[in-house]
């Protein structure tokens, strides 16, 4: 006889959900499924469904192993009811049990459903984080801005992470300033563990390249982590061998090297193989011993305790029309470039074919190559926003959603980013090696050579006027704009016009 149903989400894989807390495993039944419908409402990248599909197997395995009864959806069983709430009311008919145990998943889509179900879902909150909704939003009641610097600073009070009594260790919040350096000659790091697949990844990644070789991606080699084991291994070398140096390099970029000195523990994290505390408290010990440099660990766990979980708070206190937002009014659909098609610009080539074969590009790839494009391009920000959910293996809405519609394309109105991430190829060519292999030059500014970047910056400044000229952080670029004479200004926008014409057109640029 089974009381109850405890659902486990793919994304789900932590013994401390607050679902199987709450459960009790004599009478409960632990319910998990592979369905159609989660992989398919975007075209994920086929290395994140095998990754999730080969984590939930392990983690079904592991629950066994520890006592649970677990009832196991494969994709391909012919019984599948090919939904989460589906498997729900097929295993609740199987059982007889009413009642499911949840934990609110990260998604409001999801969320909508289960409170849907004709079942009576008890949902609970997600308590793998380390602000509640209520502390965000008490947080966040009767500021005029929610910026992230001071939301992070309650949570290293909170957490006493990098604290020394009330004060920040090295005397300082944060020490960006000394982070931010241009592209090394030599990388240290040999970069993130490769796990050869077992059994288990091979079922799956036989089954995904059947089922999902029409979406976006090159499933092989495949080599995440895919249990809580190997995701520890994957933080512990990391911690050892890359951080020391994550906070210089932190926004490099090379031709040569996909992962610098990152870590690649977020396919972890946000699938619930780590605790983000765990993650912090590793690296706050790595500078108690004299392991890595305060900018290194600081810089680290202001990612983590900061933007991880203030972007989060943002998703759940904005609500659901959040995704839809588009407050500069860009329309333009995601042109061919972003799937692999031919391009002359380098940088763009790159961080799409690295997202291509390995769904992953880190932080400044997504944000100043292919979020700086697509906002200097006009695109609209939800089919940015669903190409980010799809592309990439760490991508769940609650985190890839503020990053794209607010950080990256500023279509929130500056909820998150106080003035658009937005750059010419100057920048680019700061921080990478990328350039200097580019059909275009990055030192011209008009011509049919010129770096697409630089043309498409103007533009956009020129089409935003009314709304970011009186921005106090954007008036140099105003002023340095309308410095340039008339001539020059007429031909830069001549010249855009026309790049985004051959766009439009579905032309290579
Ligand atoms: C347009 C855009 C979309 C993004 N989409 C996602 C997404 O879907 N999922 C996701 O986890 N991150 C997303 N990010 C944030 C960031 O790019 C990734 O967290 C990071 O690249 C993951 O790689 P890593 O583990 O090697 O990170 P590292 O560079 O080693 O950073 C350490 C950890 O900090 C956390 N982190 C860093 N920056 C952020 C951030 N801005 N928001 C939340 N967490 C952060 C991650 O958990 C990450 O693992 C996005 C950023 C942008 C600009
Ligand atoms: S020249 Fe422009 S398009 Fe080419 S790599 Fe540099 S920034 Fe990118």
């Amino acid at each position: 006889m089974v009381s109850r149903l405890v659902l486990v989400l793919g994304d789900q894989l932590s013994e401390s959900l607050s679902a199987l807390q709450a459960a009790d495993k004599s009478t409960d039944m632990v319910v998990m499924a592979e369905v159609a419908d989660e992989t398919s409402y975007v075209q994920h990248h086929p290395k994140k469904i095998a990754l999730i599909f080969a984590a939930m197997r392990k983690f079904a395995q592991h629950l066994r192993d520890e006592g649970w009864n677990v009832a196991y959806a494969q994709l391909d069983d012919s019984e599948n009811a090919g939904s989460i709430v589906g498997e729900l009311l097929r295993r609740a008919e199987q059982t007889g049990a009413q009642t499911v145990l949840a934990t609110e998943p990260g998604e409001w889509r999801l969320i909508g459903h289960l409170k849907e179900a004709p079942l009576r879902v008890e949902m609970l909150p997600d308590g793998r984080f380390l602000a509640s909704h209520q502390e965000f939003e008490d947080w966040a009641d009767g500021r005029k801005q929610l910026r992230m610097e001071y939301f992070y600073r309650e949570m290293r009070r909170k957490t006493g992470l990098l604290m020394e009594g009330a004060q920040p260790s090295g005397g300082k919040w944060n020490f960006d300033h000394d982070n931010r350096k241009p592209a090394p000659d030599e990388i240290t790091f040999e970069g993130p563990l490769r796990f050869e697949p077992d059994e288990t990844v091979q079922e799956v990644l036989d089954l995904v390249e059947v089922r999902f070789s029409n979406h976006f991606g090159a499933l092989r080699p495949f080599w995440f982590a895919t249990s809580r084991a190997e995701a520890l291994q994957q933080l512990d070398h990391f911690i050892s061998k890359g951080l020391p140096k994550f906070g210089d390099f932190q926004d490099a970029m090379l031709n040569d090297n996909r992962f610098l000195y990152h870590g690649l523990i977020s396919t972890s994290l946000n699938i619930g193989l780590l605790t983000p505390l765990e993650v912090c408290t590793a690296a706050a010990r790595a500078y108690e011993q004299g392991d890595a440099p305060i900018n290194a660990v600081e810089g680290f766990i202001r990612q983590i305790i900061g933007w991880r979980e203030y972007v989060r708070g943002i998703y759940f206190l904005e609500g659901p029309d959040y995704t839809s937002r588009n407050v500069l009014g860009q329309t333009r659909d995601l042109p061919d470039v972003y799937w692999g098609g031919k391009t002359g610009m380098n940088c763009m080539a790159k961080a799409v074919g690295q997202t291509r074969e390995e769904a992953y590009a880190h932080h400044i790839q997504r944000l100043m190559i292919t979020g700086n494009f697509g906002l200097l391009a006009g695109i609209d920000p939800q089919q940015m926003h669903e190409w980010y959910l799809a592309v990439y293996a760490d991508a769940f809405e609650w985190v890839e959603a503020p990053n794209t519609v607010g950080m990256s394309q500023f279509a929130d109105g500056g909820i998150i980013a106080s003035k658009p991430y937005v750059s010419s190829g100057a920048y680019i060519n700061r921080m990478s090696d990328y350039c200097k292999s580019c059909s275009y030059k990055v030192a011209q500014k008009t011509g049919d050579t010129a770096c697409p970047f630089n043309l498409l910056y103007w533009h956009f400044l020129d089409r935003h006027r009314p709304r970011f000229s009186g921005n106090a952080r954007m008036g140099n670029m105003y002023r340095t704009w309308d410095r340039m004479d008339a001539e020059k200004r007429e031909t830069v926008i001549a010249e855009a016009d026309a790049l985004l014409d051959r766009l439009d057109a579905g032309e290579a640029i």
